[in-house]
């Protein structure tokens, strides 16, 4: 590609709205240009880039025996309604009507439409395993779209689901796509980790479910990880220990005036006594259809509530935390509610299981400006439900109890799911099995963010002065950036460009004729890993060209015909 030719420009500012690293490198390197609220359009170089992210991705796939199939991005709601999932995907999922009106959506994800194409030719299970994958456009209304192709709302996924007889011939199709996945992202060149991640409410326990997550400060994603054991999973999972706290012995229980203390700091800071020597009370409301059921949960002081670990035990639709008004209908005094003595029958209480049965507590006392001393669980609570609902804290301790866990940010770039047989058997996807019965197939879906992969790429790989692409998927592999002011330079250059074209290699030839500071500048922005640089003076003088590497700054001198040979042994290095 020859600049002077090339639609490709690049900028000095971006809008302040870019707060990532990966966001305003490519709005400043002229990678996409947004066009609505997380919707982007790519320009020519970024499609390069996602080309090559889709190879890596089709050619691990192919590996496997998955093939590529394209279903449509606008699907119709008749097979939503089949899985329920027309109305649980609530303003996530854009729906709208034809002139006919049809419902219809554009696809947020697409296990409704691969289930159709199943049930269409797949009868028997001798027709089986089927492996399907897709790379096709996504639409998710998300609530706060932004970091750009981080989190936008129509985005490119690689979409692909399998389906099986039994759970053994399930786990042998996730575990192929579970090494696909870690062959892709090693290719790539990330630096992930693989954790265990949350499967909802409704999964099966046998069900396993994985995230790829790429380490970076931006990422929204906690990760709960033990060098030691190599234990990782999602925050939203994650299950660890506190331990070495010295709970108070049990006392007789006995009211303490705390007046205007209504913090949990404030209290303990009151009654000189660490945070975990007390409780925590939240008030929260689960929704179902048209019930509404209110719960109080008691949490060690210094701990917060993993609202997803709620949510799931409770089974409910929407879980939200309740206001102060209804705190007052439930008869409850905000900052001073405790479980003892409830009389609210309206209210279930759940203790979460860190909670020491036998030690004393300070707890809320339902009165105002008045907490209790020595709350014991074993003694002053009938029939306690003990859940685990804390959230993971770096400092916890793993399983075994020996070695403590830290927390990590990541972009979660690849989810790899056990789905079971919940599609097929909504949507009526039976086969005939070896006996001859109708049988539900069970299912495994396994998505890659397309666009995200690009962004996170960015994320993890750049400097102050631009992005380094890492070079499996960088949109070019050389920047020549040619100086030159006579015809016999140009002359060379022009043979170096065709000679290196000629072996292969994907170049950038910068003859636009700017000065070898603005070239730099560009080059750097771009970030293509190599820059070749053909300086008249320099080349007159020493008869030699300058390769330099983006990623590691090292500079290499090499004579006219070497300049092909080192380019690919230092692209060999760099992959
Ligand atoms: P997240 O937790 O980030 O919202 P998700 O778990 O809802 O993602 P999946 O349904 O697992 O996403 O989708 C598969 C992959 O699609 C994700 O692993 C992620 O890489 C990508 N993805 C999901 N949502 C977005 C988005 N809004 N923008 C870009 N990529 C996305
Ligand atoms: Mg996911």
């Amino acid at each position: 590609m020859r600049l002077s030719q090339s639609f490709w420009q690049t900028f000095k500012e971006v809008p302040k709205e870019a707060e990532i690293p990966s966001h305003q490198l490519m709005l400043k390197a002229g990678l996409i240009q947004k066009s609505g609220a997380g919707l982007y359009q790519y320009l020519p170089f970024a499609v390069k880039v996602l080309h090559k992210i889709e190879s890596i991705i089709r050619e691990e796939l192919d590996k496997i025996g998955s093939q590529e199939v394209i279903m449509s991005v606008v699907t119709p709601g008749e097979l939503w309604r089949e899985t329920g999932r027309w109305d649980e995907m609530g303003s996530l999922m854009l729906q709208f009507n034809d002139r006919g009106g049809k419902e219809l959506c554009i696809s947020p994800t697409n296990e409704e439409a691969i289930t159709d194409i199943f049930r269409t030719f797949v009868k028997s299970y001798k027709q089986l395993p089927v492996s399907l994958y897709q790379i096709n456009t996504k639409f998710r209304d998300e609530i706060r779209p932004r970091f750009g192709l981080m989190r936008a709302r129509e985005f490119s996924m690689k979409d692909a689901y399998t389906f099986h007889l039994d759970k053994a011939c399930l786990d042998r199709g996730y575990q192929d796509m579970y090494n696909a996945y870690a062959q892709i992202f090693d290719r790539i060149g990330f630096d992930y980790m693989i954790v265990e991640a949350d499967a909802g409410a409704m999964a099966d326990s046998s069900c396993q479910t994985h995230e790829f997550q790429v380490l970076a400060e931006v990422g929204e994603d906690f990760i709960v990880y033990c060098k030691e054991t190599g234990y990782a999973s999602n925050i939203e999972k994650a299950k660890t220990l506190r331990k070495n706290l010295e709970f108070a012995a049990s006392t007789k229980i006995e009211e303490v005036a705390t007046p205007n203390k209504s913090t949990i700091a404030d209290v303990c800071e009151l009654l000189k006594v660490p945070q975990y020597q007390s409780l925590k009370s939240l008030v929260y409301t689960a929704i179902n259809g048209e019930e509404e059921k209110h719960y109080l949960v008691m949490l060690l002081g210094d701990d917060e509530l993993n609202e997803l670990k709620l949510k799931n035990y409770l089974n409910c639709d929407h879980l939200i935390m309740a206001k102060e008004a209804q705190l007052s209908q439930l008869g409850l005094q905000k900052g001073f509610i405790g479980p003892y003595q409830l009389e609210s029958k309206n209210l279930e209480v759940l203790f979460d299981s860190s909670i020491d049965e036998n030690a004393g507590y300070i707890v809320g006392a339902n009165k105002k400006d008045t907490h209790l001393k020595g709350f014991t669980l074993s003694r002053d609570f009938n029939g306690a439900k003990k859940v685990d609902l804390r959230l993971a804290q770096s400092g916890d301790y793993e399983a075994s109890g020996k070695y403590q866990v830290e927390i990590k940010k990541g972009i979660e770039v690849g989810h790899v799911f056990q789905l079971g047989d919940k599609y097929t058997q909504s949507m009526k996807a039976m086969i005939v099995d070896q006996n001859g019965k109708q049988s539900a197939p069970l299912m495994g879906c396994y998505g890659i963010g397309v666009s995200r992969v690009m962004a996170a790429a960015i994320e993890q790989c750049h400097d102050e002065n631009g992005i380094i692409w890492p070079a499996a998927i960088a949109p070019y592999h050389v920047y020549f950036a040619v100086i030159a002011k006579s015809e016999e330079t140009k002359k060379l250059a022009e043979d170096i460009y065709r000679d290196l074209l000629e072996k292969n290699l994907e170049v950038v030839w910068d003859d636009r004729g700017l000065g070898p500071g603005f070239m730099f500048k560009d080059a750097d922005l771009l970030g293509l890993p190599l820059r070749l640089t053909l300086g008249e003076r320099d080349y007159q003088k020493e008869g030699t060209l300058e390769i330099k590497v983006r990623k590691a700054g090292a500079i290499h001198k090499v004579k006219k015909e070497e300049v092909a040979d080192k380019i690919q042994e230092l692209l060999k290095e760099l992959m």
